[in-house]
């Protein structure tokens, strides 16, 4: 029998293969999904103490739609749609360039794409697992050994396993993949820009709306999520090299953007005053993952960790689900993990490329580093129609799950 999402149901694996999965954010709980229908012994390790809640909104677009339908979550994710009705530009003094419906921006499907905050996307996900797998929260992973027939791996809290496979979902600056395949700075794009998101109290009166202010090189942005009392801060500047020195360290952070935005107008001073307040600071670089293949025997990578798009594409929580989709899928469907791994980069690696490279055909244009290059960008925004886009990007959209494959009986990895 055949059900709504494609699985094939009454079909057992006789030897359940067991999958570590490390990272519980977006990818690793929807790997862990796909990976349980299809018959896999599956445990998650997550180093925070529970999945993280709240957070900044993302998008859920095109092919990643099709992958919460078939989770049977995509009513609750429509009840949790932000549903932004306003994106307001300001030039250097804070006077409006233009004001338009999101969807004009991003490219998003109006009344099909979705937008939600990130912990709500992440709850969804953890709800339609957790009675099925088993979750190892507050730990990691410290060493894997694939010199044996499986992966023995050893737990930052002491323990000591062996599985058939380890996927690694464990974001951007994934440590299953500085293990495996090496340094990061191997495979980070830099994209020239660094940023700051934190929260502080909405006391500018905004309301479903995101207010975005450029100079060149330098954007602030506002982001009020429904009516809420806390606004979504975020801070970005154009920086070619990383500062390194910063990387790490919350104070070297805040000097470095607070430096950055010092003779700034419009409300920013307040919310740099607000970034030396913040108890959420997020610094990162933007900044993409790029890497010639995503596994090494018996361990691959998933998301983020694997093909981060970077937020200028907002693409990052669409390509995670779908790629926990498509991994599944291989490794349901092909019997030698080798195959599977292969099978998996040959589904996705050209969704991916075209996801990556929205940042180099103008995906980057809300962030111009020059006075040429942001009045372009403020003539192109005043021509827009405020029309909800009709069609869906092709790279939000061009992939075409399969049906998801039932799972082999007697299979071997
Ligand atoms: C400012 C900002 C804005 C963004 N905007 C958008 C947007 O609009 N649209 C969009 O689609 N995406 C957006 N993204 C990107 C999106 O958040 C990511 O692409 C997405 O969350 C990737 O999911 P993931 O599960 O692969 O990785 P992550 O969400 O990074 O999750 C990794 C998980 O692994 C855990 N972990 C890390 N290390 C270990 C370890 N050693 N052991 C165990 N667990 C570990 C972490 O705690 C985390 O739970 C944005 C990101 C940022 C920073």
């Amino acid at each position: 029998m055949t059900t709504s999402d494609g699985l094939t149901t009454g079909v057992r694996a006789r030897a359940k293969r067991s999958v570590l999965i490390s990272g519980a954010s977006i990818a690793g709980p929807a790997l862990a999904y796909w990976l349980h229908r299809s018959g896999f012994a599956v445990t998650v390790v997550e180093k925070a103490g529970a999945p993280r809640a709240g957070g900044y909104p993302i998008d859920i677009r095109g092919t990643a739609i099709e992958v919460v339908r078939r989770m049977g979550i995509l009513p609750r994710l429509r009840d949790a749609h932000i549903d932004s009705r306003r994106c307001t530009f300001l030039d250097a003094d804070g006077a409006t360039v233009a004001a338009l419906s999101p969807r004009a921006v991003d490219g998003g499907v109006g009344g099909r794409d979705l937008e939600v905050r990130r912990g709500d996307l992440a709850a969804a996900l953890h709800e339609v697992v957790r009675d099925d797998v088993e979750f190892l929260l507050d730990d990691s992973v410290d060493t894997f050994d694939q010199s044996g027939h499986g992966v023995d791996v050893t737990f930052r809290g002491g323990g000591h396993r062996t599985f058939d496979l380890v996927i690694g979902a464990d974001g951007m600056h994934s440590y299953t993949r500085e293990s495996l395949f090496g340094p990061e700075g191997r495979f980070h794009r830099h994209l020239g820009y660094c940023f700051a998101l934190f929260t502080m109290p909405n006391t500018f009166g905004l309301s479903h709306e995101l207010v975005l202010w450029n100079t060149p090189g330098r954007a602030a942005a506002l982001y009020a999520v429904g009516d809420d009392d806390e606004l979504h801060a975020f801070l970005t500047f154009h920086r070619p090299e990383p500062p390194l020195a910063a990387s790490r360290n919350p104070d070297a952070q805040r000097d470095l953007v607070a430096a950055a935005f010092a003779d700034a107008g419009w409300e920013v001073p307040r919310l740099v005053d607000a970034l030396r307040d913040a108890d959420d600071l997020f610094f990162d670089m933007a900044g993409q993952i790029r890497m010639p293949r995503w596994s090494q025997g018996r361990v691959a990578l998933v998301g983020d960790a694997a093909y981060a798009p970077s937020f200028l594409t907002g693409q990052g929580s669409s390509l995670a689900l779908a790629g926990a989709y498509v991994l599944a899928d291989s490794l349901a469907t092909h019997r030698e993990h080798t195959a599977a791994f292969a099978a998996y980069e040959r589904g996705l690696r050209e969704f991916v490329a075209m996801n990556q490279a929205l940042v180099d055909n103008g995906g980057a244009t809300l962030f111009p580093t020059t006075a040429r290059a942001l009045e372009q960008r403020d003539t192109m925004l005043r021509g827009l129609v405020t029309l909800p886009a009709a069609t869906a990007r092709p790279a939000h959209s061009a992939l075409t799950l399969p049906a998801f494959t039932p799972p082999l009986l007697g299979d071997t990895v």
